[in-house]
């Protein structure tokens, strides 16, 4: 019954103590049409929260965060049954699933899955899908923005939840499942742009004959999702939403340090009406329920979101059926933010300290790698160490607190480890040690450190460590900086901080999905679907399209070109 201690890092969420710029809201674009309210208003409008705009909410949030919290807090240590085929599901072995912030708060028991489950998940979505993939795609958006209702109406229950099973702080617990009702609301959106992606094409010139052509973009069958810890909402909606959308059926296996929050969002898709076994919730480890899932012949597609070693196992895994199939493998990052002799220093301090300490610095996204021309590395770094220093640190569900713990022991554990490791190769400017006074001892509570002087061939500049660490080298050129941002085998997001025109040079050389420049809200990080598609260049992706943008639900279904002759 003892949780997996693995990897589970923790979120926080932005706000460093002082210092704090007034966030400058993401422009909308008319053809967003989703991006939903958090329940208030503010001056000047509806407050409209997306990772970039969450510094500054209204008090009505804190309020309601608050009573759900409390809500949350007094029904702990529930057992959850998986979901296949419409029916509730035990197992014969459970899981406990403790929280970060206090390792003796256990949040809920859940079922140990074993092949077995997942053989009936896939024979349950098998089942559903003929019925589920020839309903009229305009029916199943209807049933998908009830599953969006489903989220809304919950929200501040389910952040509250993630909020205790992943440390996030308030508001990217809020960000995380909001973000899950939009991904799935910009998937519904895009087959409504596309009007079901049935296209008529060309007659072509036969004499005597009538031909009438048309495409069309079907679904591929039994989709399976499998999600990281870190937005197990988000990154488990987004796709669950997308693989639906198209008319596949779907199995979805959570984190194992995240399953509460996949029940939860499990109930969502079961309460909004969805028919049997269009989607299933299966729990358990990776080792057992995870290689089930993508060994097995049954499975017509996959999208894993996690790290690197994980996703490039399935990636092999699945290229190993008896034909290709479609996986959308979305994996690690080494993020890095180019800071050039002309930059608004202030801005690029804020934006980066977000960006690398923002969730833990347990983020896709998080930036861990700063390059800085050395006429201003001087200057960068002492504003950095300042905004550092003053970041409050604790249990991420209080207001007060910015940043909370990091996932699991493991990682606790990696983090000193790593710390030993870069301060024997350069120099720890600050941070560097677990937190361990007073309650802070029941959790696992990491200093945000910064790191200067390691030397450019050091294994770490390339590694993924998903912990806050970030490291500062100083560069004689842009030239150098871009050279070295690009020398990993990652290409998820970077930052960058200078002139216009030096901005269009770094979006023109940088090889990475995700680009930004001069932003304050996060040097690496924060976007939010219709705003900035997401996804990974190199291996930080296998698709090279970006979910909650223009091309994405497309990967969920595979053309077919109908020529009738009359
Ligand atoms: P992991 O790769 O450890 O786990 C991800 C998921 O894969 C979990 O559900 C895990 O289950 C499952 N899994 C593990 N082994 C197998 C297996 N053999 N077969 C099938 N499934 C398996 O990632 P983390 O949860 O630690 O998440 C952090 C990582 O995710 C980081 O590298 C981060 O960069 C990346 N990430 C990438 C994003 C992107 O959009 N590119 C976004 C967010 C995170 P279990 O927990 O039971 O082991």
């Amino acid at each position: 019954m003892a949780k997996r201690v693995s990897r589970k890092r923790s979120p926080r969420r932005s706000r460093p103590a002082k210092a704090r710029p007034k966030a400058t809201p993401a422009s909308p674009k008319e053809s967003v049409t989703h991006g939903i309210a958090v329940g208030t208003r503010r001056t000047g409008g509806a407050f409209r929260l997306t990772y970039a705009t969450m510094f500054d909410p209204p008090a009505s949030l804190h309020e309601k965060f608050e009573k759900a919290l409390a809500a949350v807090k007094a029904d702990l240590g529930r057992d959850h049954p998986m979901w296949i085929g419409g029916r509730e599901r035990q197992a014969a072995d459970r899981f406990e699933d403790r929280s970060p912030i206090n390792a003796k708060w256990v949040l809920g028991t859940f079922q140990k899955g074993t092949a077995q489950d997942v053989a009936d998940a896939l024979a349950a979505a098998r089942a559903a899908f003929p019925a589920w993939s020839r309903m009229k795609w305009q029916e199943r958006v209807r049933l998908l923005r009830k599953v969006v209702a489903q989220i809304e109406k919950r929200v501040y229950e389910l952040s509250a939840a993630v909020a205790l099973e992943v440390g996030k702080n308030r508001m990217e617990a809020l960000g995380d499942v909001q973000e899950a009702a939009d991904l799935i609301a910009y998937n519904c959106d895009a087959l409504e742009k596309n009007d079901g992606f049935i296209r008529p094409q060309g007659r072509d010139p036969l004499k005597g004959y009538r031909a009438t052509n048309v495409s069309v973009l079907r679904p591929h069958g039994v989709w399976v999702v499998v999600s990281p810890f870190n937005f197990p909402m988000a990154l488990s909606g987004g796709p669950a939403g997308a693989a639906l959308a198209a008319g596949n059926t779907v199995v979805f296996k959570p984190a194992t340090d995240t399953p509460w929050a996949g029940a939860l969002l499990a109930q969502c898709f079961r309460d909004a009406g969805l028919p049997d076994g269009v989607f299933n919730f299966v729990t358990g480890p990776g080792s057992v329920v995870g290689e089930a899932l993508i060994v097995s012949p049954r499975v017509d597609g996959i999208t894993f979101t996690g790290s690197y070693d994980v996703g490039m196992h399935i990636y092999r895994t699945f290229a190993g059926g008896g034909y290709p199939r479609p996986c959308v493998a979305e994996m690690g990052g080494k993020n890095a933010a180019m800071v050039s002799r002309h930059a608004d220093l202030d801005r690029a301090a804020i934006g980066i300290m977000r960006s690398a300490f923002g969730l833990q610095g347990q983020k896709c996204s998080a930036c861990s790698r700063v390059f800085v021309e050395r006429p201003v590395r001087d200057a960068l770094v002492q504003k950095l160490v300042d905004l550092t220093t003053k970041i409050s640190i604790g249990d991420p569900t209080r207001r007060e607190n910015w940043m909370g713990p990091v996932i699991n022991r493991k990682a606790y554990d990696d983090y000193r480890a790593y710390v030993e490791e870069l301060s024997r190769a350069g120099t720890i400017l600050t941070g560097g040690q677990q937190l361990t006074k007073d309650d802070l001892k029941q959790g696992y509570f990491c200093a945000p450190t910064l790191v200067d002087a390691v030397p450019p061939d050091h294994r770490l500049w390339k590694h993924e460590m998903f912990l806050p660490i970030t490291m500062i080298g100083a560069v004689e050129s842009l030239e150098e900086a871009m050279r070295r941002a690009n020398d990993v085998d990652y290409g998820l997001t970077a930052g960058f901080y200078g002139s216009k025109k030096e901005a269009a040079w770094f979006f023109d050389n940088i090889r990475v999905g995700v680009a930004y420049a001069n932003r304050p809200q996060g040097a690496t990080t924060g976007a939010w679907p219709g705003y900035q598609p997401f996804g990974g260049w190199k291996g930080s992706g296998s698709t090279g399209k970006n979910t909650g943008g223009p091309y994405y639900l497309q990967l969920y279904m595979h053309e077919q070109s109908r020529t009738l002759i009359e």
